[in-house]
């Protein structure tokens, strides 16, 4: 996952996935990048949830490219 800077925006973090159901690429914002890592490292998997409210369970990727 990659941090970026949009312009005008609040820094988010790409999640390199798409909604399941609406096809929209899935960032998460910062503020709560903290709370879904956390989950990853924990559990080994966050819930993310869409604009579209597509709820998508999302798995700690191991092979992480940096
Ligand atoms: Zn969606």
């Amino acid at each position: 996952m990659n941090t970026q800077k949009r312009s005008g925006m609040e820094e988010v973090v790409d999640m390199e996935l798409h909604c399941v159901r609406c096809g929209t690429r899935l960032y998460i914002p910062m503020a709560q990048a903290d709370a879904v890592l956390a989950s990853l490292e924990r559990c080994g998997a966050a819930i993310l949830v869409c604009t579209c409210g597509q709820a998508q369970l999302i798995w700690w990727k191991r092979q992480q490219q940096r």
